[in-house]
């Protein structure tokens, strides 16, 4: 496997006529949409593909990609560094009818042809591996909300109450 840095891009076709394999690293800058996540520079990106042919003669990959992202923590508001891995496998179909095919299959496919923009689809299965709400994986405390923020007429019931018993007195 050859590693150092990925390429820009791939043709899927030939990888797989070559059975090409590679890892290494990409750089983080121009990925715009992982930069717009996350709250400071993202760490080391790194990644590997292999290509090959499936039975029928379609083109294959076999790809991962690991990050550090620096992120707000969904639970105590704090950043925090999420590893996140991606691990993905697709089939490039050979017509629209042939996507459909293998779609119902529940591979997960694509219709597309000339070569791939690697940092982008890195970018993609990353976007895609990151949990909804993330959080510091080794707990951490909640947030704490100012109590009238949380109940706003609190203070205003206890008035109230207040005001009730003063007058019956
Ligand atoms: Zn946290």
């Amino acid at each position: 496997m050859e590693s150092g840095f990925l390429p820009k891009s791939v043709d899927p076709e030939r990888a797989a006529d070559q059975g090409l394999e590679f890892a290494g690293g990409l750089d983080p800058a121009p990925l715009g949409r992982l930069r717009e996540l996350a709250v400071e520079h993202a760490g080391p990106i790194s990644g590997g593909f292999v290509f090959r042919r499936d039975d029928e003669g379609r083109a294959m990959m076999v790809g991962f990609a690991e990050a550090s992202l620096p992120l707000i923590c969904q639970r105590c508001a704090d950043p925090f560094l999420l590893e996140v891995r991606a691990d993905w496998q697709r089939v490039f179909a050979r017509s629209e009818a042939d996507e459909r095919e293998l779609a119902e299959k529940g591979l997960d496919v694509c219709y597309h042809s000339g070569p791939l923009d690697v940092a982008e689809l890195i970018e993609e299965e990353l976007i895609l591996a990151l949990p909804m709400a993330p959080r510091h994986p080794e707990g951490c405390e909640p947030v704490e909300r100012p109590a009238a923020g949380a109940h706003p007429f609190a203070g205003l019931a206890e008035l109230l109450k207040r005001e009730t018993r003063d007058n019956r007195n």
